[in-house]
């Protein structure tokens, strides 16, 4: 007995290593030297450079893989192109039966995948054998579904074309699988760039797709450094552009694919919140913590990085994890019994190193285990750093590297007000016994992933993303797929547009009123004032603008917004946030309610069509009628649409939940006045956004109208704030506000290229039309789902429960 006991107290870990060989074998194989990926065959990089790949365990190089130029970035998209005509007319079946080859492909090389990836990034073997390479296979299973589901499913929709992908080195396989798996099933082909970092899986993954029978040119794998990225995501015969890695770079991704009529998703930082209320499991919740910060050397875009812990329990909970972090292993990424793996590289080992000095220096404590490091390789130790304010730059912004901030809380609103102090918005974990508080926090908090009593569940069925600064779009899920396509109505835009104006937005003073123009003016009775918090206001220049029927003739005067007018709308729509918690039969109520008023006004409403725009008084009936409708259809989806259950592998619940993207910005096209205005106003607020709306510049005088309706219709003060006035010169204002979360631009191309351009101050979503023609009246076109999916963020929640 004695004996257990004893060799239970002393018990340690011997090595467990997992045999390199094959691994070994294969690089040996290719002579440690690997070309391009193009049309199914190994390609030499015209430039003839070559990058160094290293083990960061060991330090040891591994092989030289192809630095693609432009001259190769070209090929490849060529190919993909050329491609791209049999892939996407191949019939949906014939491109399950590709992905579902793929996957088995996947799972037969799987374990050669695992020790490359290990080798290659440095993460303990145990992850990627059990969590990385099963999740790629699960990602072309779950694909190969959704491509046999394509024509039953998605049957409006159309592939975009060339997909230009550029992934990071954090999780290389995965992030792959996750980018090219969705674009296959819906038809499009592929030029994917591996980080620079970790190829290898790429290049092996190569290698199983040619052998699975993937056609030639269907995806086509370039390696390279930061400015084969670049060349990539600049090309001019792309369609879309997926990019997973830092916001920094999100940023310069946007700013070069503006105005080019690219799709675009960024899937990019975090600094994520794991929340522990005082009734927690706490043990799990240790567990839980060390998985979120610690997993894959805390180099995980959704890591638990900031812990919030409340305060009566916070003294217990640091002691445990102390304890806990005390017994973590570091050690080769192959030993079968290491936690913690190497970090990347010396560059990335130093900036953790740097972040850690940086939080001393903002007064932290610092606690770091004695730990056995090896000899040699980037080894981190898991680091706890305390004592911090929530505004010191360790608590704001992403470290990437296994660093864990603590700080604490009183209450649940506290609790809930510290996971939002941050410019992302990716993942959140939080702790509780207490059903009905950890799902109102998981409701409360912003984040793309939420995790309740769990930490880090990935699955192909439930997508992946984040909101704010963490970026747009969803890899994964149904939600992912229409990254991939656009609808059948609408033709690819590419807009030829020369150098931006410099004075793009600038404010043109109102042309004064002709003496001509103002002897028509007679009947005009009033200036229609601005619209914010529920009442009307002069503009803060205190300028009007003639409203001009087609003909010349004055058919009113409007406000003339300027900068100011918008900030005060945004605060008023701030202030109206609480829209989002209105129940959604309470927001129908109140959108039937000003269809009901509007059908009570309608031949005063079909007058002023008439007498502003020229149009047929038929014409003019019609549009209010078509107004009418298109309220009571937001009306009825407005409780119709608040989500799904998602069917992942977890035993639990996965609930994927609509939720408002915020304070919604919307500058209205020229026509049809009054039915755009309320297609895109009504598609907004019944999700529960609120709106700063800049109604058409030529005829806003439908949306002032709208007014009077608003006020007796119930809706709240600055769910809908209406500015007038001209549209560049206020979208500018709208798309660099940091408080305005999306915005909806339907004015011209060269507008369309600066409001994108212009959103990278918050990476804000932008939905932009080039000016493209849309019928408003078609129920696809000016209603379609296009509407609702600009109108939410999808928030998974997963729920564990259990065995
Ligand atoms: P990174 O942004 O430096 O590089 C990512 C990729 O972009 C690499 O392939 C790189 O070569 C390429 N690149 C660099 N500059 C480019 C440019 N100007 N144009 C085009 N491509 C360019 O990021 P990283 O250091 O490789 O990865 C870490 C970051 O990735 C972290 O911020 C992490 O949070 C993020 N990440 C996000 C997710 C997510 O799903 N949200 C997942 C994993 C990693």
């Amino acid at each position: 007995m004695s004996q257990i006991a004893e060799h239970f107290h002393t018990m340690t870990y011997g090595p467990a290593p997992e045999s390199d060989a094959a691994a070994v074998a294969w690089l040996d194989a290719h002579n440690r030297r690997f070309d391009l990926f193009i049309n199914n065959r190994w390609a030499a990089p015209a430039e003839g450079r070559y990058l160094a790949v290293s083990n960061p365990a060991r330090g040891e190089d591994l092989a030289q893989v192809a630095d693609a130029g432009p001259p190769d970035i070209d090929a490849a998209v060529s190919a993909a192109r050329e491609a791209y005509e049999t892939w996407s007319a191949l019939s949906p079946h014939q491109r399950a039966r590709h992905l579902y080859a793929i996957a088995r492909n996947v799972q037969k090389h799987a374990r050669l995948l695992a020790v490359l990836e290990s080798l290659d990034n440095g993460k303990p073997v145990r992850e990627s054998r059990d969590i990385d390479v099963p999740l790629v296979a699960r990602h072309f299973y779950h694909h190969a579904g959704w491509a046999q589901l394509l024509d039953s499913e998605f049957g409006d929709y159309q592939p975009l074309g060339v997909v230009g992908q550029v992934i990071p080195w954090n999780f290389p396989l995965l992030m792959l699988a996750w980018k090219i798996a969705p674009a296959l099933a819906t038809g499009n082909t592929v030029v994917i760039k591996p980080a620079p970092y970790t190829p290898l899986t790429a290049l092996l993954f190569a290698e199983i797709i040619a052998e699975a029978g993937l056609p030639p040119g269907v995806v086509n794998i370039v390696t390279g450094g930061d400015a084969a990225g670049a060349a990539l995501v600049a090309h001019d015969d792309l369609d879309k552009v997926a990019f997973t890695g830092s916001t920094a770079v999100g940023r310069i991704i946007r700013g070069a694919t503006a105005g080019k009529g690219i799709k675009l998703t960024l899937e990019l930082g975090g600094k994520s919140p794991f929340i522990v209320y005082d009734d927690a499991d706490l043990d799990g919740a240790i567990e839980g913590l060390i998985d979120a910060i610690f997993f894959n050397q805390g180099e995980v875009c959704c890591a638990g990085s900031r812990l919030l812990v409340q305060e009566s329990i916070a003294d217990e909970f640091l002691a445990r994890l102390k304890a806990r972090m005390s017994r973590l292993r570091l050690g080769d990424a192959l030993d079968k019994g290491i936690d913690i793996g190497a970090v990347i590289d010396p560059s990335q080992y130093e900036m953790i190193d740097q972040w850690v000095r940086r939080g001393i220096s903002e007064g932290a404590d610092v606690y770091q285990p004695e730990c056995e490091l090896p000899a040699s390789g980037c080894f981190y130790p898991p680091t706890l750093l305390t004592n911090l304010e929530a505004s010191a730059a360790v608590a704001q912004q992403e470290i990437f590297g296994p660093v864990l901030v603590a700080m604490s809380f009183r209450t649940p609103s506290e609790a809930v007000e510290l996971a939002n102090n941050t410019r992302y918005g990716l993942a959140a974990s939080v702790w509780s016994e207490n059903i009905s508080l950890a799902l109102e926090t998981a409701r409360q908090v912003k984040a793309g992933s939420v995790w309740i009593n769990s930490s880090n569940l990935f699955d192909a069925a439930a997508g992946f993303g984040g909101y704010r600064e963490s970026g747009y779009g969803r890899e994964g899920g149904r939600e992912g797929l229409y990254a991939y396509m656009r609808p059948k109505w609408q033709a690819r835009i590419k807009p030829q547009l020369g150098d931006p104006p410099a004075d793009w937005g600038a404010q043109v003073p109102p042309a004064p009123l002709g003496l001509e123009s103002a002897a028509s003016n007679s009947e005009i009775d009033r200036t229609a004032k601005l619209y914010i918090g529920g009442g009307q206001k002069r503009p803060d220049g205190n300028y009007t603008r003639p409203v001009l029927s087609p003909s010349g003739k004055l058919v009113g005067q409007v406000g003339d917004g300027n900068r100011k007018d918008i900030r005060n709308a945004v605060e008023a729509a701030h202030k109206a946030k609480n829209w989002a918690y209105y129940a959604p039969h309470n927001r129908a109520q109140i959108l039937y309610y000003i269809a009901e008023n509007l059908s009570a006004r309608r031949d005063e409403f079909a007058r002023r069509i008439a007498n502003m725009t020229e149009a047929t008084p038929a014409n003019a009936k019609s549009e209010v009628d078509a107004s009418i409708e298109r309220l009571f259809h937001w009306a009825a989806l407005a409780d119709k649409a608040g989500g799904t259950v998602q069917e992942t592998t977890l035993r639990g619940l996965v609930a994927a939940v609509n939720e408002p993207v915020g304070v919604i910005g919307i500058a209205c096209p020229d026509a049809p006045a009054l039915l755009a205005f309320v297609s895109l106003v009504a598609a907004a607020i019944s999700r529960g956004n609120t709106v700063v709306c800049i109604p058409s510049p030529l005829y806003p005088l439908s949306a002032t109208d709208l007014y009077q309706v608003f006020d007796t219709s119930d809706l709240p003060a600055g769910v809908v704030n209406i500015i007038t006035g001209e549209r560049d010169h206020m979208v500018k204002t709208l798309v660099e506000h940091d408080d305005v979360d999306g915005v909806w631009y339907f004015g011209d191309a060269e507008g369309g290229r600066q409001v994108e351009a212009r959103s990278v101050h918050n990476i804000k979503r932008a939905w932009v039309s080039y000016g493209a023609a849309r019928d408003w009246t078609d129920a696809r076109q000016g209603a379609g789902a296009e509407f609702l999916r600009e109108s939410v963020e999808v928030k998974n929640i997963w729920a564990p429960t259990g065995a």
